[in-house]
């Protein structure tokens, strides 16, 4: 015969695997019950609202962590419970959310999920033995509760003596969590979770004495962006996210359809190119904190900033595998990229001194941001400046040519270079040669810039394409050189068996004997395997020698047996303009300087 029965999840299996799951997240138990306070005087004050309870006193939450009785208690003035409520809502929905969670935990994989399960309270006993509510409802004539239970299948509920109304939560700490009755791990708990909650908080309180509650309960980011001033704004960032240089500006974000968002973001002083910093963007949601940099929600690049945002809508009863797929999260984010990007645009419209003085600490987001985001790039195009040799910030696509067409392009006719320079001091002899010859170059030192130049490329084939200033000196020539083949002969002899090619060329500066150029090409493949950790390439490097040059045309009359030496120390000298010459080179390099230096001076002895 069939029998039929209630499928009861049992507290008992449950509690270890919640303590087990939480367990990287044990703080968070904090949160909830400081919450579920907050929520406790949300409700009472609404009633209040309705005329259906009288408003009065204060609302206040006392959080008194207390050593030596080993206990951690959360007091608020708010709603209350009755017997039956206490029944309803912590004894059985607690319980039935604890089941949602187990749910839900099995079928999220068990990976990141946000929170609120219907389960805060019972995340208390992550840390706590025992746990003992007291609790008077607002309702007239109720009379005060005591629930008790250590978490497991059994608890108490009877009358007790509380003259006031509202809830007492009184956790007894387990041996292991000693920590949690630390007045200063609370505080930053506190801090962490509840600096926004919209209740004054105030921690182990002295009786007598005046004390400041540990939250801000009207935070910044909730006022109107008219109504804040450039201090208030400054504070704010202070004292959320410690740092003590000023922002360089923000956004205040404020909308209320289609969803509601407020928050701010703000730009911090970066210039340190070696790492992208990364920033904090800490997610709120009705005042209470969430998470940080949580990436479903906020771009990946906005990440590099410091920021508050508060989006009640967000649904964070689910796991983050379907926050990323969610269409409401995916508008949020596209919003707020879009505010940052108009920000950009107003402050370069407006103001471009400062939007200049801004740029070596915003290039490096912005440009990671293109890179990015699509999106981003279109809106944010023709605000992307490099400084020339001028040393004037212009938009780079005024640095572009006249853009191929299409059949051209198609036949393999490449847009007009635009130089750059990576290396200021390392390629000062090829900025001089640019300068003399009256060519221009833009100036690319932020770290991204090989990766943002390629990207550049990329959206802009027919527009652009980027060169260092040694990939090749077309613009510095004279007009029609002819190859030299005799002194080209000269030095392949003298160079053979290094990665060198030859070519001669006139060039517009008679000073320099002669240059290395190496093809972008080669050097970007040479730049990506180390980049890729692949090993250093040797890279094939062409030496252009400089036909109008004194000392090249004097190699030529040279007896045959001295002109291999100098030729190979016109190679140094060029190479030196290039790279560092190898212990080799440089002895090699060092011992032909001493001997010339002792024949320049021997012969001006005989004179
Ligand atoms: P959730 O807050 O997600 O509903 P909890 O387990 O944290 O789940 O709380 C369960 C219920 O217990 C709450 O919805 C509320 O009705 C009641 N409760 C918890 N703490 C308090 C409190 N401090 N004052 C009044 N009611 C409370």
């Amino acid at each position: 015969m069939e029998k039929q029965g209630n499928i009861r999840i049992s507290s008992e299996n449950m509690m270890p695997i919640i303590k087990k799951w939480l367990y990287s997240e044990k703080d968070i138990f904090v949160r909830e019950i400081v919450a579920n306070a907050q929520d406790a005087i949300t409700k009472y004050k609404k009633l209040t609202e309705l005329g259906e309870a009288p408003a009065q006193e204060a609302y206040r939450i006392t959080v008194t962590a207390d050593p030596k009785a080993g206990t951690l208690t959360v007091e608020d003035n708010g709603i209350g419970m009755t017997e039956e409520e206490v029944e309803k809502y912590i004894t059985q929905i607690a319980f039935s959310g604890a089941a949602d969670f187990l749910e839900k935990y099995e079928k999220a994989g068990g990976e990141g999920i946000i929170g609120h399960f219907g389960l805060g309270f019972y995340s208390a006993y992550m840390v706590s033995d025992d746990i003992e509510i007291f609790t008077r409802s607002y309702r007239e004539g109720a009379e005060a509760v005591h629930w008790q239970s250590d978490g497991n299948s059994t608890y108490t509920i009877g009358p007790c003596d509380k003259s006031t109304r509202g809830t007492k939560i009184v956790m007894h700490i387990a041996a292991a969590e000693k920590e949690f009755l630390k007045e200063n791990t609370i505080r930053a708990l506190l801090k962490k979770y509840c600096s926004f909650m919209p209740y004054e908080i105030y921690l182990n309180p002295k009786e007598g004495e005046e004390s400041k509650p540990v939250n801000d309960t009207h935070p910044l980011y909730l006022k109107q962006p008219k109504e804040c001033t450039d201090e208030e704004y400054k504070t704010f960032y202070r004292d959320t996210f410690s740092d003590f240089n000023e922002p360089l500006f923000w956004i205040h974000l404020n909308m209320e359809y289609p969803f509601r968002l407020k928050g701010i973001l703000y730009f911090p002083k970066v210039r340190k190119q070696v790492e992208l910093e990364r920033g904090q963007v800490k997610l709120y949601c009705n005042q209470v904190y969430i998470a940080d940099n949580i990436k479903e929600v906020i771009p990946e690049f906005l990440m590099l900033l410091n920021g508050v945002i508060d989006c009640p809508d967000i649904p964070l009863n689910v796991s983050r595998s379907f926050l990323q797929n969610d269409k409401q999260v995916q508008k949020i984010a596209k919003h707020i990229t879009k505010k940052v990007a108009d920000k950009l645009i107003e402050l370069y419209k407006n103001d471009k001194e400062r939007y200049e003085s801004c740029w070596p600490d915003l290039a490096t987001f912005v440009k990671f941001g293109c890179i990015k985001d699509e999106d981003f790039y279109k809106k944010v195009e023709d605000i992307i400046i490099y400084k020339n040799l001028a040393g004037e910030y212009r938009p780079v696509s005024s640095f572009y040519g006249e853009a191929v067409s299409e059949e051209d392009a198609k036949n393999g006719k490449e847009p007009q270079p635009v130089y750059y320079v990576s290396d200021e001091n390392k390629q000062a002899q090829y900025i001089k040669m640019f300068r003399d010859a009256g060519l221009d170059a833009i100036y690319c030192d932020t770290y991204i810039d090989p990766h943002f130049l390629s990207y550049l490329e990329y959206k802009n084939p027919t527009r652009v394409r980027f060169l260092r200033i040694d990939a090749d000196i077309d613009g510095a020539l004279k007009e029609n050189g002819e190859e030299d083949a005799d002194l080209k002969a000269i030095f392949e002899k003298a160079l053979e068996g290094r990665r060198v090619s030859v070519k001669t060329e006139a060039l517009k500066d008679a000073n320099v004997p002669a240059v290395i150029n190496v093809s972008e090409f080669v050097r970007r493949m040479s730049e990506m395997h180390s980049f890729y950790r692949m090993g250093e390439s040797p890279v094939d490097v062409t030496l252009i020698v400089n036909t109008s040059n004194r000392a090249v045309t004097a190699l030529k009359e040279a007896p045959e047996e001295e002109r291999g030496r100098g030729a190979e120390q016109i190679y140094y000298l060029a190479l030196m303009n290039y790279r560092q010459l190898t212990p080799d080179e440089l002895s090699a390099f060092v011992s032909t300087n001493v001997m010339l230096l002792e024949k320049y001076l021997k012969k001006s002895q005989d004179n």
